[in-house]
């Protein structure tokens, strides 16, 4: 359920839970809210990484997730002997990690059929770490008697001053503290945003693991898996708003819940009108016992993913060699974070993360159209390169040497040199490849930019505002038979693909604002030119555009009814699997609207057009919907055609 979430991050610091003995209780929100009252930044960061999540999602970041391999410590802070558990009970707690964000669990089955296709394999793995922060060789655990018999959510345990144990690298790995903790208190954790000497998780030593004197009904090491999902960026399922129905956990896929669920409900349970299924009382940011909490949702899955996304708060773990034995084989990492600057005509300057332990790197770089790389041995983590191409697109990848042992390459990166020649223009947007890389443009601004090689697209982004909804696209000056799409997220809304160089316009007369439109600009069969460039222009106006591009009056607008010749209009393919084109041949210049709906009648895809007398056509874009029977409705005014429409991929 998602509504009001940023709101939510700050409404936290109302409802902080009560302690009520065998219920289950984390202080995970209890920490936050102090740590946004003692540090004025954390609340800016957290919506950063909020931001970073939202643009992950926003650009289809369920399929571009990685598998994460995350290097563990744990560190057990004893005051008795019952309280320094087992190195066996600490293991059955990672195996339990492992299974639960995995979609192992051997109860999975018992998440309700009808979430079962929204339950979620993480693709998250966690690995007891086996060098230390200083490279020497380690079992994951180290342990320290105290003084301290029971602490509390003040973060003591984690210094050891204060008679815990300092906390790792974060960047190299997750902290996990088994202690004695006071209060009924079976547990909590940082949310990405916070300090690196408090990050991770703290755990009741009788609520961790599955063996030893880990306790019903917390037995099974769910506080565990409930804890490290808040450190993942995972909030309560209930959104954390008392028992109110306006709260949100920024998830999109679970349910609107009134509260936290206790003991092991029946299902379905129902509260927030969000019948007939209820509540997700068994999902593991819930407060049920640890017997009935089985799953994570695609949309938690997807807070987690964006967090290893590039740029994303836990993406440095990525390439930690914290699992790697230290000194043998395989303990050389790869690098991450590849980035080319300072981009000319015959030069560019590439930089990489470093890689802990690593002596040198090896940088290999050739011409996209190459068949060999070019190798050149780095003593730091950037390179000048010299003497490049102008206007070419070039890949490079880099790997770490760690003594007398490599690492692996990392994937591989590109550029493209600045173009030379007589006209000669900048390609500052550069690279924008892929909507993730997509670059932020101003409105009402014309600008240039190049399809430099047969590959290259270019993506932009851009606003609307409340006060200037209605959007124009001109793309002029074109070299090629180049043409341009508008996107809103990962809807296709409208394409403009005259045939040449003739100019490209789309006209989207649209009430929604977002901060997420898209211009997509690419060449027709791998259309380009290193020489000149293209001209491209976002309008907006407060009144709808026509299609001579100029803007109605503040006029209240008239529907002229459309009249079709033949009473309807022609759609092909039929089934679709990607782009279907619509032919609407009407008697006079007119605005229509296309809309796709599903069968329930909810909008997939709405385009406003303005068409000619005459035969006209429009295109839009079924790659991204779900198979199934749709209806694609075509109105003017009061007059509406509808026909079926198959999408079958
Ligand atoms: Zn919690």
């Amino acid at each position: 359920m998602i509504r009001n979430f940023l709101l939510s991050i700050c409404s936290l610091l109302l409802f902080v839970g009560s302690t009520i003995a065998q219920q289950r209780t984390c202080g995970a929100n209890e920490v936050l809210a102090r740590q946004l009252l003692e540090d004025p930044d954390m609340q800016q960061r957290m919506k950063d990484i909020e931001r970073h999540t939202e643009d992950f999602i926003q650009s289809g970041g369920a399929h571009d997730r990685v598998q994460v391999t995350i290097p563990v410590v744990v560190h057990v802070v004893y005051y008795n002997s019952t309280q320094n558990i087992s190195d066996a009970q600490i293991l059955s707690q990672i195996d339990v990690l492992n299974a639960d964000f995995r979609r192992l669990n051997a109860d999975a089955a018992n998440t309700p059929s009808v979430w079962q296709s929204i339950a979620a394999d993480c693709e998250i793995n966690f690995c007891m770490a086996a060098q230390d922060p200083s490279g020497n060789a380690t079992t994951g655990i180290e342990r320290r008697q105290t003084t301290v018999n029971g602490f509390s959510t003040n973060d003591n345990v984690k210094f050891y001053s204060s008679g815990g144990l300092n906390a790792w690298d974060r960047n190299k790995y997750l902290n996990l503290w088994v202690c004695n903790l006071s209060g009924g208190l079976l547990g909590y954790a940082q949310f990405p945003g916070g300090g690196a000497s408090t990050d991770g998780v703290v755990c009741d030593y009788a609520y961790f693991g599955t063996v030893g004197v880990a306790t019903p009904p917390f037995h099974l090491g769910r506080t565990a898996t409930h804890e490290v999902g808040h450190w993942l960026n995972c909030y309560h399922i209930w959104g954390d708003d008392g028992t109110s129905c306006n709260g949100s956990d920024g998830v999109s896929d679970t349910p609107n819940q009134a509260d936290e669920n206790y003991g092991c409900p029946s299902f379905p349970t129902i509260s927030c009108s969000n019948g007939p299924n209820g509540d997700m009382f068994m999902n593991y940011m819930d407060y049920t016992d640890d017997a009935c909490m089985n799953v994570f949702t695609n949309g938690q899955k997807s807070r987690m993913q964006s967090l290893f996304n590039a740029g994303g708060a836990r993406a440095a773990l990525l390439t930690s060699n914290g699992c790697d034995q230290p000194g043998g084989g395989g303990s050389c990492g790869t690098p991450g974070s590849l980035s080319a600057t300072n981009i000319t005509q015959t030069s560019a300057t590439l930089g990489w993360g470093a890689v802990s332990g690593a002596t040198s790197y090896n940088l290999q770089y050739k011409l996209s159209v190459a068949g060999s790389w070019t190798t050149v041995s780095v003593g730091g983590t950037s390179y000048n390169l010299s003497g490049l191409t102008a206007g070419s697109t070039y890949n490079y990848q880099v790997q770490a040497v760690c003594g007398a042992t490599t690492g692996s390459y990392s994937s591989a990166s590109s550029f493209t040199t600045q173009s030379g020649g007589g006209g000669s223009c900048s390609d500052a947007y550069e690279p924008n490849n892929s909507r993730n890389a997509a670059k932020v443009i101003p409105t009402d601004v014309a600008f240039q930019a190049q399809i430099a090689t047969a590959s290259d697209n270019d993506w932009y982004r851009f606003s609307n505002t409340s006060s200037k909804r209605r959007i124009k696209i001109d793309m002029t000056t074109l070299p090629d038979d180049y043409d341009v799409r508008l996107y809103r997220n990962n809807s296709y809304l409208a394409v403009s693909q005259n045939a040449g160089t003739l100019d490209e316009q789309i006209i989207y007369n649209t009430n929604t604002v977002s901060s997420s439109y898209y211009a997509y600009v690419y060449g027709y069969n791998g259309a380009n030119s290193n020489t000149q460039c293209y001209t491209l222009k976002v309008s907006l106006s407060s009144t709808n555009w026509r299609l001579d591009g100029s803007t109605e009056g503040e006029v209240e607008e008239v529907d002229v009814p459309l009249v079709f010749e033949n009473a309807g209009f022609g759609m092909y393919p039929n089934p679709a699997t990607g782009e279907v084109t619509v032919e609407i041949p009407v008697e006079a210049d007119s605005d229509v609207t296309l809309t796709v709906m599903d069968p329930s009648g909810k909008a997939a895809i709405q385009l406003h057009s303005a068409i000619n007398k005459g035969n006209n056509r429009l295109n839009f874009d079924v790659s991204d919907l779900p198979n199934g029977v749709y209806f694609v409705q075509l109105r003017n005014g009061s007059l509406a055609h509808t026909r079926k429409l198959v999408v079958n991929k």
